[in-house]
């Protein structure tokens, strides 16, 4: 099932140096355009492959084409 995030959450840039922030907040947005939650319970992943998500942990493989983003309930 796909579902386009932007339709359900509010996203704002979150600011960070170093490792990703994560939380049930914080989503990551991958540079192929997909939104991946950093804590996702259901298996998830990016267009490229690059965020692969399930079972409460994301793994990230290229951290730099990663933006984290603060998700809002619209
Ligand atoms: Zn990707």
């Amino acid at each position: 099932m796909k579902i386009d995030m932007r339709s359900i959450y509010t996203f704002s840039p979150v600011p960070h140096e170093g490792a990703l922030p994560t939380g049930g907040d914080i989503y990551y947005e991958c540079d192929c355009g997909k939104i991946v939650s950093s804590v996702s319970f259901l298996k998830a992943v990016c267009d490229c492959g690059n965020v692969t998500g399930g079972q409460g942990s994301v793994t990230v493989n290229e951290p730099a084409r990663v933006k984290p983003l603060r998700g809002k309930l619209r």
